[in-house]
């Protein structure tokens, strides 16, 4: 069975592998049960009934709210070349009537409504309709609609209810990225669900990069990462409409073409500015929160908060229209404490203090998240309930770098207080005297100590952070019993003598969204490859990324497929676009690949499908890329490092990004008992960014770029 759906993936969409619970889903919507699947926004939803609908016999009906995405849905539809419609009122009469009767002749697989159709006068006439074509899957995408527990009630869907009592042997699919017990029972109590199949889904988006960069000169920051980011496509909210006018003005004043957005313009001109960035002919949209809703964009690179979202949902929702194609994009937030005091007042709804007192916990909450020193996709997840690892490695403090701090002092308080109460307790014991703690446990005499209070510069975590550090560099040692008893030893008179001082990793500096790297594939291919594709986009008059997907064009870039076979394992590609569009694309690949001597690189791909998760690091650089060459042709690594006049260590470094992507293994490098023991040094640490820390922990000869190895090898490990 699996095998035919990922037959059907392939052929219809182009896609290799299902994503998240696609496969169950799709498996139990075969199997004729209702189903109920909750996926974060860019999960991948349309598939879970597309695809049924392609290997049933008979029509599929799906509820859509948004007339401007059924739209969207169906061109795609037509582009990998299935027969797809909706029927809505922009349509004339006669329109519609030809749908109808498509429908009915059995000329369509897939028949799009919104669901005040089934309302009022019409709707008696409607449902004969459907009678006639007897349907064989229902699917209700953003079902949470139905809820008035959800964040977006639409009373006509309460009307969806009917479905089940007027067809009860057709099966019903219900879809959202709405995760709340209340919500999710209300959809299955309104559209009497029997006995539903429910999945939830991770929310975690792997391929989004959280960054907060403090509020200074936030407008400067976002021209330079716009100036990094030319040919991306993103959005800028702003908590004003008069601000996101003055942004926008203000980038078109520096050369970038940035068009505002908020509900105070008339409809027919948000329409056009909506339109615009769709088809990417505008690239950034400074807006208020009213755009978004209805956006279907896959290829959304940024999404920045130029001020501080008033709560996590709405910022998980804003950040999430962000990489819906699965490649890396970035979120952006600029965080002022003075944004949180706007806010307040803001949020304070008249008359009803219950209201007021939840939008203010949500603030505080959002705060919080601003102000966290940790990951930042620990603390989302665990938000919306899930269980996350402390370290991501694409979050502006996992990829960020410790900083050394002299802690000379801070150890010498330390020290003399483990001294001062005779060496008999823990760490928290020691920690608390120092802080200063009025707790009962703390001895009377213990409060008369000098030491007692001189500790108050520093957060508990702080000086627990400092005797971990401590311990590992044996300048103190702990007792083996369950007490754990911190006692001094020869080292630590060293530091009371100030004959030694203590570095300590201290401050963590996070990372910057500016800074980050640009990918490796090859860029002005990519360039002329998007504007193959806008040629056969403006032909077809639908948008560019409904031809072929950014994913899809970043792939060719990065392995150069040169003939049909090779097309057909880029993903994206089913063979109906193959056959449509492939000669373009293959086209202008040849071409390039010819002018600047490239060849296919097609052999990468093929081992990199092997990898279970597609989570779309930047791709190897090119002098990443000749030191593999090199490699793989049979060099030395010391050969390498002389013929590239740099060190063996560096190139490890080189070769460790491809022990990243699996195409090398650890084993090529080193024995397995010094993996092991660099692995133990990197648990040890309790994390993989920092390099330094690891490198303290080994004997002299691990090199750095040995290190660097078994951190990849290390990550994947965790991953699989
Ligand atoms: P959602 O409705 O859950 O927000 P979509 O159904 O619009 O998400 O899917 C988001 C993007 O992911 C689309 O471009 C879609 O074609 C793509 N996609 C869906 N399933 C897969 C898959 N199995 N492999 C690769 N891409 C996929
Ligand atoms: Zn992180």
């Amino acid at each position: 069975m699996k095998d035919r759906l990922l037959k059907v993936l392939k052929h219809n969409f182009g896609y290799d592998s299902f994503r998240l619970e696609q496969e169950q889903v799709i498996s139990s919507v075969l199997d004729q049960k209702d189903v109920l699947a909750i996926m974060p926004t860019g999960g991948g939803k349309s598939i879970c009934y597309q695809l049924p609908a392609l290997m049933l016999q008979g029509l599929t009906v799906v509820i859509s709210p948004l007339i401007a995405l059924m739209k969207d849905q169906v061109d795609a539809l037509h582009a990998n070349g299935i027969a797809a419609a909706f029927l809505n009122s922009t349509q004339s009469s006669q329109e519609q009537q030809k749908i109808m009767q498509q429908a009915r002749t059995g000329g369509l697989k897939l028949l799009y409504l919104a669901p005040e159709r089934l309302n009022g006068g019409n709707g008696q006439y409607f449902f004969r309709f459907l009678k006639e074509v007897n349907p064989v899957l229902f699917a209700i995408d953003e079902a949470h609609c139905i809820s008035q527990w959800g964040h977006d009630f639409r009373p006509e869907y309460l009307q969806l209810s009917v479905l089940k009592k007027q067809f009860p042997a057709t099966p019903v699919i219900a879809l959202t990225a709405s995760a709340d017990k209340l919500t999710q029972n209300d959809i299955i109590e309104k559209l009497e669900l029997r006995q539903p199949k429910v999945f939830i889904s991770s929310f975690n988006r792997p391929n989004i990069y959280y960054y907060i960069e403090p509020k200074r000169n936030a407008f400067g920051s976002i021209v330079e990462y716009l100036r990094h980011h030319k040919d991306d496509s993103g959005i800028i909210y702003a908590l004003s409409r008069a601000s996101t006018e003055g942004i926008a003005g203000r980038l078109r004043e520096v050369g970038i073409a940035a068009m505002h957005y908020h509900a105070g313009m008339d409809s027919a001109e948000r329409n056009k500015v909506q339109e615009q960035f769709q088809r990417d002919e505008i690239k950034v949209i400074v807006a208020t929160i009213a755009f978004g809703m209805g956006i279907d964009k896959s290829n959304v690179r940024f999404v920045i908060h130029h001020d501080v979202p008033k709560n996590i949902e709405g910022y998980y929702q804003e950040t999430g229209r962000a990489g819906r194609d699965g490649l890396r994009s970035d979120a952006i937030l600029f965080y002022s404490a003075g944004d949180i005091v706007k806010l307040k007042k803001f949020i304070a709804i008249e008359n009803n203090q219950q209201q007021t007192a939840i939008a203010e916990k949500k603030l505080r909450q959002m705060q919080e998240f601003c102000e966290h020193e940790g990951c930042r996709r620990q603390y989302l997840l665990q938000y919306f309930g899930e269980s996350a690892p402390a370290y991501c490695g694409s979050c502006d403090y996992c990829l960020g770098e410790l900083e050394e701090k002299d802690a000379t002092v801070d150890a010498q308080k330390l020290l003399s207080a483990i001294s001062r109460t005779g060496e008999r307790y823990g760490a928290n014991y020691v920690i608390d005297v120092l802080r200063g703690s009025a707790a009962e446990k703390i001895l009377p005499e213990h409060k008369e100590l000098k030491v007692y209070g001189i500790g108050k510069n520093l957060k508990k975590e702080e000086w627990a952070w400092i005797v971990k550090q401590l311990l590992q560099n044996g300048f103190i040692t702990k007792s083996d019993d369950m007490y754990s008893v911190l006692k001094l030893n020869e080292k630590s008179w060293l530091i009371l003598r100030s004959e030694s001082q203590v570095k300590l990793v201290m401050k963590k500096h996070k990372a910057q969204a500016v800074a980050e790297d640009a990918p490796g594939y090859e860029k002005d291919l990519l360039k002329m490859l998007k504007e193959v594709r806008l040629e056969f986009a403006e032909r077809e008059h639908v948008p560019a990324y409904n031809i072929v997907a950014d994913t899809a064009l970043i792939e060719l870039a990065t392995y150069l497929p040169q003939n049909y076979d090779e097309l057909k394992h880029i993903s994206g590609f089913g063979d109906y676009k193959v056959g449509k569009y492939g000669s373009g694309f293959i086209n202008a690949v040849k071409a390039y690949s010819k002018e600047h001597g490239l060849e296919s690189q097609m052999h990468f791909r093929k081992q990199k499908k092997e990898r279970k998760e597609r989570i779309a690091p930047a791709g190897p650089s090119n002098t990443q890329m000749v030191s593999l060459k090199m490699f793989k042709a049979g060099l030395p690594l010391d050969e390498i490092a002389e013929q590239r006049n740099m060190t063996v260590s560096t190139v490890e470094g080189h070769l460790a990004a491809f022990i990243a992507t699996g195409e090398l293994n650890i084993s090529q490098f080193m024995p397995r008992e010094k993996a092991e023991t660099i692995m133990k040094a990197i648990k040890q640490t309790g994390q993989v960014h920092a390099i330094k820390p690891i490198k303290d922990l080994l004997p002299e000869d691990v090199s750095y770029g040995e290190i660097r190895m078994a951190m990849e090898h290390y990550k994947r490990m965790q991953m699989s």
